[in-house]
């Protein structure tokens, strides 16, 4: 069984720490690889080896930096196949979906190769007699991400491709949930050749995560997982004096409208919710209808129902697993509660299987209906294949009800009024809104821009907020006296 390495200094080499975790595949329990549980020496290994490598990398010009992630988009264009099988493996979504995520991932390489006008400074002539001023960008040093199970491979490149043009050299802790894509991905980006210690990772869980955070050299760490964690991981970096970004968790809600295009909707919707098993930040969770809602209730059972389960690499599979057998009890367990909390089963995916992964962690599409608006079902994450339906009575109630929620990571609104839009736009407390759209992921150009328990910090992943997060302003303010200049 094959024990997977930190790569350290241009080098794959053993963990220090001596205990592993199994890599399994969601759909039949097969133990991939063996993922140690790294140690602060592991982390400071790649600490002192990315310090280092940094000294090189930001006297690199700009232009050069990004000659190497030019060479990246290719290096995944052309393996895309195979990082999305490992995807399937380990995680348990679709083919599709895998090699769906990894086209958000290179397109973030092609936005951060126009780092070179994005890092631009500012100046200004003459802000006092003789007196120029200006700002330039500077690279922080050494940067970190600590990466969630539900996207192997793109969360990683919300943030990589943008601190390694901006100049700053890079540790990556992949969750151990799903070590294998990343460590193929680190394992391909050895054909770039970029000077040692520029990249670097570090395998393990909860202790490297805070020696991370820790770490002196360490001045920037980028964070996506749930609240709680991403809320640990704010306080104590910035206990530490690091800058740091932290994605969180999400409840995210969906309005539909009686104007709204019932086909359309429906078929968004459903991907929305189901996609990814639901293990999707984006995950519509709960789907609010307003007004009359019979038509649309038919045709989310009729749909959901039809839906194909099963192994991600099989032909025509819509959904697979959830990642892990805990995952599916925790699931199960909240379908429960939501119907002791006095919600209805429309469409019960407890007790399906599918044939040939009889002991894949499966649960087909769910849907609960009219769960309690205060009850605890209604405020969980449930990262799973469940969509709470529920029914209020106008527009301004459902916005409320969105607004009154913890999270703010995605709201949308299913509607033909431009109107009741724009509404829904203006007053929705989340930072990605949808409007006819189901899971609104912001491009590579625009921040990932999650609100409230969401989102711990200020610049976002993706796009120009990644740039301001991975540099630091420098201004400089300057005088040249006349007397000074020899005549020529
Ligand atoms: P998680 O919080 O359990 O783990 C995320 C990372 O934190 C992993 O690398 C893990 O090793 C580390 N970690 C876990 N527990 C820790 C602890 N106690 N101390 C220090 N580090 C710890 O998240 P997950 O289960 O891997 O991912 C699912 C969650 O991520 C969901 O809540 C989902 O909404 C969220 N997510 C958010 C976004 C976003 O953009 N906001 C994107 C993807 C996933």
């Amino acid at each position: 069984m094959e024990k997977l390495k930190n790569y350290i200094n241009g080098q794959w080499v053993d963990s220090r720490g001596k205990d592993s975790l199994s890599v399994v595949n969601p759909a039949n329990q097969d133990i991939l690889a063996k993922v140690p549980q790294g140690t602060a020496a592991d982390v400071a290994a790649a600490a002192e080896a990315a310090q280092q490598g940094f000294q090189e990398w930001r006297a690199t010009p700009v232009s050069k930096r990004v000659q190497y992630l030019f060479k990246l988009k290719t290096i995944l264009e052309d393996n895309l196949d195979d990082i999305a099988r490992t995807i399937v493996l380990e995680s348990g979504k679709t083919f599709i979906e895998a090699k769906a995520e990894m086209i958000r991932a290179i397109e973030n390489v092609e936005n951060a190769c126009g780092t070179p006008a994005m890092i631009q400074g500012e100046f200004s002539e003459d802000i006092a007699k003789g007196i120029d001023e200006y700002m330039i960008r500077q690279p922080l040093g050494v940067c970190a991400c600590i990466a969630p199970f539900n996207f192997p491979g793109m969360i990683t490149f919300w943030f990589l491709p943008y601190a390694l043009a901006c100049g700053n050299s890079y540790i990556i802790k992949p969750s151990e949930k799903v070590p294998l894509t990343m460590t193929k991905i680190v394992g391909l980006m050895e054909q770039l050749d970029l000077p040692k210690g520029v990249l670097n990772l570090v395998q393990g869980g909860r202790d490297v995560v805070d020696a991370l955070l820790e770490h002196p050299y360490i001045k920037g760490i980028s964070f996506v997982g749930s609240s709680a964690v991403a809320r640990h991981v704010y306080a104590k970096g910035a206990a530490h004096g690091k800058r740091v970004q932290a994605q969180g968790g999400a409840k995210n809600p969906v309005i539909i409208l009686p104007d709204a295009d019932i086909d359309m909707t429906t078929q968004i919707v459903i991907d929305s919710v189901y996609g990814c098993a639901g293990q999707r930040c984006l995950a519509a969770s709960t789907i609010i209808t307003v007004g009359d809602h019979s038509n649309i209730t038919e045709n989310l059972v009729e749909s959901v129902k039809a839906r194909k389960t099963g192994f991600g690499l099989d032909q025509d599979v819509q959904m697979g697993p959830v990642i892990s057998a805990d995952s599916k009890s925790r699931i199960n367990s909240l379908i429960e509660q939501g119907l002791q909390e006095g919600g209805r089963l429309l469409v019960d995916g407890r007790n399906g299987s599918v044939e040939g992964y009889e002991t894949g962690n499966f649960i087909m599409p769910t849907i609960i209906e009219d769960i309690p608006l205060t009850g605890q079902l209604a405020e969980t994450e449930i990262f799973g294949p469940v969509m709470s339906l529920v029914h209020i009575n106008t527009v301004d109630e459902a916005i409320a009800y969105i607004n009154q929620g913890r999270y703010g990571n995605m709201a949308c609104v299913f509607t033909s009024s431009g109107l009741n839009a724009r509404k829904f736009r203006h007053e929705a407390e989340a930072g990605n809104i949808g409007i006819n759209i189901g899971v609104a992921a912001p491009v590579a150009q625009f921040p990932f821009s999650g609100w409230k328990e969401s989102f711990y910090g200020d610049l976002h992943g993706q796009g120009k907020h990644a740039i301001e997060f991975f540099t630091q302003t420098k201004v400089v303010i300057e005088r040249w006296l006349k007397e000074w200049s020899r005549k020529f």
